[in-house]
């Protein structure tokens, strides 16, 4: 490892050293460890969903409610393989590393994540500590929106036809209406996202929040275009932690940028803290 990098991976474990609680703040970029896509840039969504490049239908064509509406087939398709994926698709030794590190803080974690994936309640990060500002799709709520209910997916099994992103099993329902259900997630354009879930996890995040005075932030993968996790992270009047691979620079003195994947920055801050006998070894992962 490039010794600037070494100096501020220490930076970054002696930070923590100091807090009394961290607050996760993660975009897409955290979930590529994972082996999950991060949709960034036309290529590399459409390499993602061949069926969808060959009819030339972008993300943000895709990711909204008039798809639905339109196309309730091919919407439930895009979200049913990724509602698939993100169930079968086992969370990185990160976030194992991250709840490691968290567990010796008496403050404990805060999460902020855009994203939907579930993988931070999956690693068995406290519920109470999560926000998910962009939903979840583990939820579902009326398209129509006929009323405000969030319900959980658990009993929606998708079946997709991958070659055309279609989904061949029956709809989600509403069972005011009966009508169509979509992911309580919010998308492009999106005027009927059933918000209050997020809502009620942000005003528990600032409730909480007062109940620590030393917090650290470590950003982990939050991407530039659509910046909320960036400027929540920024907001919190804490000393900041970057990890990103395209674009770590940070503005204020005394915060850490890490130019590098989630997942080896993690893995370096985190064996800096057995170096420094915060955290103890992980023990060897079984075969
Ligand atoms: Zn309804």
């Amino acid at each position: 490892m490039h010794e600037l990098t070494e100096n501020h991976i220490r930076q970054a474990a002696e930070l923590i050293h100091s807090a009394d609680s961290l607050i996760i703040t993660a975009g897409a970029g955290m979930g590529v460890d994972s082996g999950l896509p991060d949709f960034r840039g036309q290529e590399g969504f459409w390499k993602a969903y061949p069926a969808l490049a060959k009819a030339q239908i972008g993300f943000t064509d895709i990711a909204c409610p008039d798809t639905f509406a339109d196309n309730p087939k091919l919407a439930w398709g895009f979200y049913g393989h990724r509602l698939n994926l993100y169930r079968k698709t086992e969370p990185h030794k990160g976030f194992k590393l991250l709840r490691a590190i968290t567990n010796q803080l008496d403050g404990g974690a805060f999460v902020f994540t855009s994203n939907v994936d579930g993988h931070f309640q999956k690693s068995g990060f406290p519920l109470n500590s999560i926000v998910e500002c962009h939903g979840s799709i583990h939820h579902l709520q009326c398209l129509q929106g006929c009323n405000q209910e969030i319900w959980e997916a658990t009993k929606f099994i998708p079946e997709v036809d991958e070659e055309h992103c279609l989904l061949t099993s029956p709809f989600p329902t509403c069972r005011h209406c009966g009508g169509i259900a979509r992911p309580n997630i919010l998308m492009f354009g999106d005027w009927q996202w059933v918000s209050w879930r997020t809502e009620f996890q942000r005003a528990r995040f600032y409730e909480l929040r007062e109940t620590v005075s030393r917090p650290v932030v470590i950003e982990i993968g939050a991407g530039q275009s659509i910046p909320t996790v960036r400027e929540f992270g920024e907001r919190q009047k804490a000393p900041l932690i970057r990890i990103n691979l395209s674009d770590a620079a940070v503005n204020r003195p005394g915060d850490v940028a890490l130019q590098m994947g989630g997942l080896e920055a993690i893995a370096a801050i985190s064996k800096c803290l057995v170096d420094m006998d915060f955290i103890e070894k992980a023990p060897a992962q079984k075969p």
